[in-house]
């Protein structure tokens, strides 16, 4: 393809979403290589910053920083990104993965645990395996039918299923080679979370704290399955032998018979490994059921909730824990996302963890001991006035919904959610997808252990009629040293996609209302954007072979607040779930081409000036409202495509007219593309 062709093709692409880039030639090309099967061991894993090109593991390192070295794309030439292939994944539930790439071929999930592997440079389907789920499992899944990912050791490919197995595959061929079932599948445990490779064996954890079960994570030997250890988050019936002095010591801080209504504290997601102390890093989820005045009426911490837990990796015991939330009633999981860095503190040198958990606080914690380093609020925080310097949240009085309908804040949402977040080392920034959703909560005074459904503990009927403008979403860049926002993209919907940042000054990260966005990482400011047809919830990733650089992301609306959301996320985008893949155009443009496409009079400055010609006069210059007519900058991430036929039609008996006769469906589309440039 020529390159002129393909950067016409592009603007064309942008308009209609249609690829530029998909060549069949690359992928005749690629049925003749022979992918080599992930010969991955412990060494390898540890030493992924030396492998720009490939993404090993769930968070491309094991310090989960998701921030990759690879700069062919960069802030100077990233308008030029296209689609290469996509592949459509037949689903249309949430898509929550991170893709691996390993030796030129890309692993991936689906909904219902399926795994996935495709030729990474022209997404041929190499084998596509399906651990037939069965359908009635979903009921358990309180957050939807979704995967995170795989792992990738010795030739094997790794999937904790929905149904609570975990399997290893024949990474050349997807061919089972051992399944083991890992949870007691009478009760109701699912795994959606993706396996660590840790010490030569396969950690998984699982979920269920909706609906009554004791959390615990597991380690199983990569070879043979042969489980290793079990490590429980929070204490069983304590007339039973305590499994360790560990768990001794939770049950000191629980009162009542909290273990015949499960106890919570599930490993559904977030770990890190630090090899070098020789320390595995969980997350721990909230209580079953939710509110503490049913689960553990005479107070307490409730140890180990919403907790992080230092493990260590050959036997299991915890070696350290840190609680966020004690005494956890709201939901506030501390199962969100953990990255560990190395930074100057206070003129030290600090071997560093930082999570943004459910509960409002960014953490900045010692990894070698647990010492608390800081936190301070990310988001808008009712339920703690702040965290003394013990690290103890001070709690507002009245927060813990004793007497009635109480409205706090975060929401069981989370200010952050189960989306990744992620580092630079550059900017020393952290890309936080970021939400600021109103909660709600009444008791429900007729709480009783179910078999079905949720078991919280409070009435969700408060949520029947939240309007939108109770939830929303911004893209938040936060200095962790400083502990303070540097920048933010405010973004209309919550629940937007986890974040990927890279050498070349950039964020990617994709949205509910169904944008993937590139933005300049020290700065915010949005430089690229390709609509996607479904809200993206999942974080993309990036590789390279053969000298391009590839952004891969997994498109498919879903997830919690996909399903529960209700009248708070109008206007998501809901279509077909696929796999796109983005690369420069084949044939690299010279800085002349790239140049004249950045002042081409093409759609950003066309759309410039339609919207000067025809909206500025009400809306206001540059597209910021000057007064109480609606700013098009939130208007435009609210209404999406439906914005061009706004204008075109108008909104009868408010002002707006239409501009059908005097603006193209192109020229609507061109404001459209303008004003998405603005929404920073
Ligand atoms: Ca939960």
């Amino acid at each position: 393809m020529s390159r002129l062709r393909c950067v016409g093709f592009f603007l064309i692409g942008i308009l209609s979403g249609v690829a530029c880039g998909h060549d069949k030639d690359a992928a005749s090309d690629a049925s003749t290589s022979q992918p080599i099967a992930a010969v991955v061991d412990s060494a390898r894993l540890a030493g992924a910053e030396q492998e720009p090109g490939s993404w090993l593991s769930h968070g491309r390192t094991l310090s989960e920083q998701r921030f990759s070295p690879l700069d062919g794309i960069r802030a100077d030439n990233v308008m030029l990104l296209q689609r290469r292939w996509v592949y459509d994944t037949g689903t249309t539930r949430g898509l929550e993965a991170t893709p691996l790439v390993v030796d030129g071929v890309m692993y991936t999930t689906l909904t219902w645990s399926v795994v996935v592997a495709l030729d990474a440079r022209s997404g041929e389907v190499l084998w596509r395996y399906d651990p037939l789920v069965p359908r009635s499992v979903g009921e358990k899944a309180c957050c939807d039918v979704v995967n995170r990912g795989v792992a990738v050791y010795a030739g094997r490919i790794y999937v904790g299923t929905l149904d609570g197995r975990l399997v290893a595959l024949d990474a050349e061929t997807g061919d089972p080679v051992w399944e083991v079932v890992t949870v007691d599948r009478s009760l109701n445990y699912t795994i959606t979370g993706a396996p660590r490779i840790v010490a030569g064996k396969v950690v998984i954890g699982n979920g269920g704290a909706e609906f009554g079960v004791r959390g615990y994570v597991s380690a199983y030997d990569a070879a043979s399955g042969e489980l290793a250890w079990r490590t429980f988050t929070v204490p069983g019936d304590p007339s039973q032998p305590f499994e360790s002095d560990a768990i001794k010591r939770a049950a000191e801080t629980w009162t009542g018979e909290w273990w015949k209504v499960g106890g919570g504290g599930t490993v559904w997601d977030s770990m890190a490994y630090d090899p070098e102390l020789g320390l595995l890093y969980v997350g721990t989820g909230n209580g079953s059921p939710w509110t503490r005045h049913h689960r553990s009426p005479g107070g307490g911490d409730n140890l180990y909730l919403s907790s992080i837990l230092a493990l260590d990796p050959d036997d299991g015991r915890v070696v350290w824990h840190y609680q966020t939330t004690p005494g956890e009633t709201w939901d506030f999981t501390a199962t969100q996302h953990i990255i560990l860095a190395d930074m100057e503190i206070g003129n030290e040198h600090r071997k560093v963890l930082m999570q943004a958990p459910k509960n409002g606080f960014f953490y900045v914690i010692d990894r070698e001991n647990g010492e608390f380093i800081s936190a301070k609020p990310y988001v808008t925080v009712s339920w703690a006035s702040h965290v003394n310097a013990a690290g103890r949240p001070i709690e507002v009085d009245g927060q813990r919904f004793a007497d009635g309908l109480t409205f706090v804040t975060p929401t069981f949402f989370g200010g952050h959610n189960w989306q990744p977040m992620s580092f630079n080392p550059i900017t020393g920034l952290v890309y936080i997808p970021a939400q600021e959703i109103l909660g709600a909560y009444r008791i429900d005074p007729n709480f009783k252990l179910s078999k079905r459904g949720y078991n919280l503990g409070t009435d969700l009927s408060v949520f029947a009629a939240f309007p939108p403008e109770a939830a929303s979403g911004h893209l938040l860049a936060w200095d962790p040293v400083q502990q303070q926002e540097v920048w933010r993209v405010p973004q209309g919907l919550p629940w937007n996609g986890g974040t990927l940042t890279t050498a070349g000054n950039l964020v990617f990260q994709g949205t509910a209302d169904g944008r993937f966005v590139a933005y300049r990482a020290d700065d915010g400011r949005t430089l690229w954007v390709d609509h996607t047809e479904t809200g993206v919830i999942a974080a993309p990733m990036t590789y390279e072979i053969e000298g391009t650089q590839y952004v891969a992301v997994m498109a498919g609306w879903g997830g919690a607040f996909g399903l529960i959301g209700g009248t708070a996320a109008r206007g998501v985008a809901k279509g077909p779930g696929k796999l796109i893949v983005y690369a420069q155009p084949e044939d690299a443009p010279t800085p002349e081409e790239i140049e004249a496409y950045i002042t081409r009079p093409g759609d950003v400055a066309d759309g410039e000036r339609l919207y000067h010609r025809w909206c500025a006069r009400c809306h206001g210059a540059g597209a910021v409202s000057s007064s109480n007519v609606p700013d098009l900058r939130e208007a435009v991430v609210r209404l999406g495509d439906k914005l061009p036929i706004v204008a075109r039609i108008g909104l009868q008996g408010t002002g707006m007219p239409g501009f059908g006769d005097e603006l193209s469906e192109r020229d609507a589309v061109l404001i459209q593309r303008y004003l998405e440039t603005r929404t920073d």
